[in-house]
């Protein structure tokens, strides 16, 4: 499968995209059994994910959506991408109900991408077996590592073997397409042996790895642990080492490393991410979901009960949107070019850029290969401050 533009160059000097029919969705499922230590996502803590209010809330805004006519879908889906929250905890049919909701006439695209987010405890046989009959054809599994002390620190609620029994279950119901997600930077007191994670992830073969450094958000219990002094974070060399050996170690067991975060097998890329990172169009449906159509970016209210009572009403669940002056639009075309392996295209950089370039080549920062500039592994861990020192200059 491909979308056109996954694999181009990025010219820094294109034209901003035309708007485009939406043939990308995102749905937000905030279901959590518990919240995560770390967690500020916008999420709901229940025992079960409530399928009916969810359904109802996401029909109440596509119909307010197609009122008022922007955010508008009229075509059939490339990707159709479930997260969370927890939407494995929403149970076997409500994948089958959002396929109705949507219409199936908008997924008949015979290579339609459809990913669901899913976590070990709550991503049973049946629930496995009822999503691919539903359409879902890509399961993304947050795993995030195999040692017990670390999975109990996070607050998750699977233990080891119950990341590989997912894995497992996911192979059973037939899915050749699926990720798993590793976290990194644990801090150093947990002693994670993130070479044992790496050698467990290897063994299983998955198409697809993605690799999250955790990151301390003020506003979690992890954030207020940090600023009493009760908690410590991995240093930044601890971090730097761990990203850094699963990118060598996975691009020898012949994955591409072709965003920062992300791992594929040839062919096994993920379309949906990949919309983001090419300016594409997108709606975001539910709780805290964003949507983006060129100039414009849009996000919906946070809170799960705000959005149940406006979709109720028949209004927007919207937040706040933006329209982006063209100053914004070209700081975003800099980071989305260097965040993937897509790279800049040399021959759209002013001279001065080119020296940077240079210095970045010269420094293990970037590679240049027949006229594309591609940031390292090395330059993705300085990937800000990268985007920022090249958009100084353009
Ligand atoms: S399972 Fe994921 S979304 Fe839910 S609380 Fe934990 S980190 Fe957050």
């Amino acid at each position: 499968m491909s979308l056109p533009g996954l694999l181009d160059p990025v010219a820094l000097d294109a034209e901003p995209p035309e708007a485009s029919p939406i043939r990308s969705v995102y749905v937000h499922a905030p279901f959590c059994f518990r919240r995560c230590g770390y967690c500020d996502y916008a999420v709901t803590v229940a025992q079960t994910g409530d399928v009916a209010a969810w359904l109802a809330g996401l029909a109440g805004e596509v119909t307010a959506l197609e009122d008022e006519g922007i955010f508008v879908l009229d075509s059939v889906l490339d990707t159709l991408y479930v997260g969370g929250g927890t939407p494995s905890l929403l149970g076997p049919e409500a994948m089958a109900g959002l396929g109705e909701l949507l219409g199936y006439d908008r997924l008949e695209h015979e290579d339609l991408e459809w990913t669901a987010e899913a976590n070990p405890e709550s991503f049973t046989p049946e629930v496995a077996q009822a999503w691919r009959e539903a359409g879902v054809n890509r399961i993304s599994l947050g795993l995030q590592t195999f040692h017990e002390p670390s999975l109990a620190w996070m607050g998750r609620l699977h233990g080891p073997a119950g990341g590989v029994a997912a894995v497992e279950n996911v192979r059973r119901a037939g899915f050749e397409n699926y990720s798993v997600d590793l976290i990194f930077g644990l801090p150093e007191r947990l002693d994670r042996p993130w070479s044992d994670d790496l050698d467990v992830v290897l063994r299983m073969e998955p198409p697809h790895i993605s690799l999250y450094g955790l990151s301390v958000e003020a506003n979690t219990p992890l954030g207020r642990s940090v600023a009493e002094g009760k908690e410590t974070p991995a240093s930044e060399t601890r971090c730097a080492e761990e990203y850094l050996e699963a990118a060598e170690r996975l691009a020898a067991a012949g994955y591409e490393h072709y965003e920062v975060s992300n791992f594929a097998r040839p062919g096994f890329q993920a379309l949906h991410n990949s919309v983001y990172w090419t300016g594409s169009p997108y709606l975001g449906l539910g709780n805290g979901s964003h949507s983006y159509l060129h100039p414009r970016r849009r996000w919906n209210v946070r809170d799960w009960a705000e959005y149940v009572r406006l979709t109720g009403e028949g209004q927007l669940p919207m937040d706040d949107e933006e329209i982006l002056e063209p100053v914004s639009v070209r700081l975003e075309r800099v980071w989305l070019a260097l965040r993937t392996r897509r790279g800049v295209r040399h021959d759209s950089l002013p001279d001065e850029a080119r020296d940077l370039v240079r210095k970045w080549v010269a420094t293990d920062l970037a590679k240049c290969d027949a006229g594309i500039c591609r940031l390292t592994p090395l330059g993705w861990l300085s990937m800000d401050r990268l985007t920022l020192d090249l958009d100084g200059i353009l």
